[in-house]
C-alpha cells in the first residue's frame, strides 16, 4: 500500500448502525448545515482533525454530520464518518465514474455527490464526474444544490483493488 495512505485517517460510514434498531440498511437524507467544500484532498487533509470522536458523536453542532434514514425503521438519525480501519482500506485504490444523464429536471445545476459521509464533488447535466475511493465498503449518494439527497440515490457497494465501477444516475442509480 501506498505509504501516505496508511497515515491518512479515511472517512467510512462502514461501522454506523441505526442507533434505534441496529441496522446498516440506511439511506442519505442529507445535509443539516450549509455546504462545505470539500474536494478530495482536503477531505483527507481535514479527516485528520475531523475524525477524532471515536464515539462517533454526531449532533447538529459537527458540520461534518449527515443525516440518513433507516431503512429498515424508518428512523432519521445523525452521523458523521468513522475513521476507516486498516482492513477497509484498499492495496490501491478503485475508481468510481458516475454519469449524470442529461435531463430537464435542474438542468442548470450541478448534483453534489457524496462518498462514505463526505462530499467529493460535483457532477453537471449530462456529464461524468470519475473520483478514487481507497476504502472496500462504500456508500455514495447524491444531493441536489440544497444539500438534500435525491430519494433513491444511495448505493452502497464493494469495491476491489483497483477496481472501476460505472454508474448511471437519473434522479436514482441505473
Ligand atoms: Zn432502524
Amino acid at each position: 500500500m501506498d505509504q501516505d495512505m496508511q497515515n491518512v485517517m479515511l472517512p467510512s460510514l462502514y461501522k454506523v448502525r441505526c442507533p434505534n434498531c441496529g441496522s446498516a440498511n440506511f439511506k442519505m437524507v442529507g445535509q443539516l448545515n450549509a455546504a462545505k467544500n470539500y474536494s478530495i484532498k482536503k477531505m483527507v487533509l481535514d479527516a485528520v482533525d475531523i475524525y477524532i470522536d471515536p464515539e462517533n458523536e454526531a449532533t447538529h453542532e459537527n458540520p461534518n454530520a449527515l443525516e440518513y434514514s433507516c431503512n429498515d425503521c424508518k428512523e432519521s438519525f445523525l452521523a458523521g464518518p468513522f475513521v476507516a480501519a486498516p482492513e477497509e482500506i484498499l492495496q490501491t485504490p478503485a475508481t468510481i465514474s458516475i454519469e449524470r444523464l442529461k435531463n430537464m429536471y435542474g438542468c442548470a445545476v450541478s448534483f453534489i455527490i457524496y462518498c462514505n459521509g463526505c462530499k467529493v464533488g460535483e457532477v453537471k447535466n449530462g456529464k461524468t464526474f470519475t473520483f478514487q475511493t481507497w476504502l472496500r465498503y462504500n456508500i455514495v449518494a447524491v444531493t441536489s444544490v440544497t444539500g438534500v439527497a435525491f430519494k433513491e440515490s444511495t448505493i452502497r457497494f464493494e469495491a476491489q483493488p483497483g477496481g472501476t465501477i460505472y454508474y448511471k444516475f437519473n434522479q436514482k442509480f441505473l
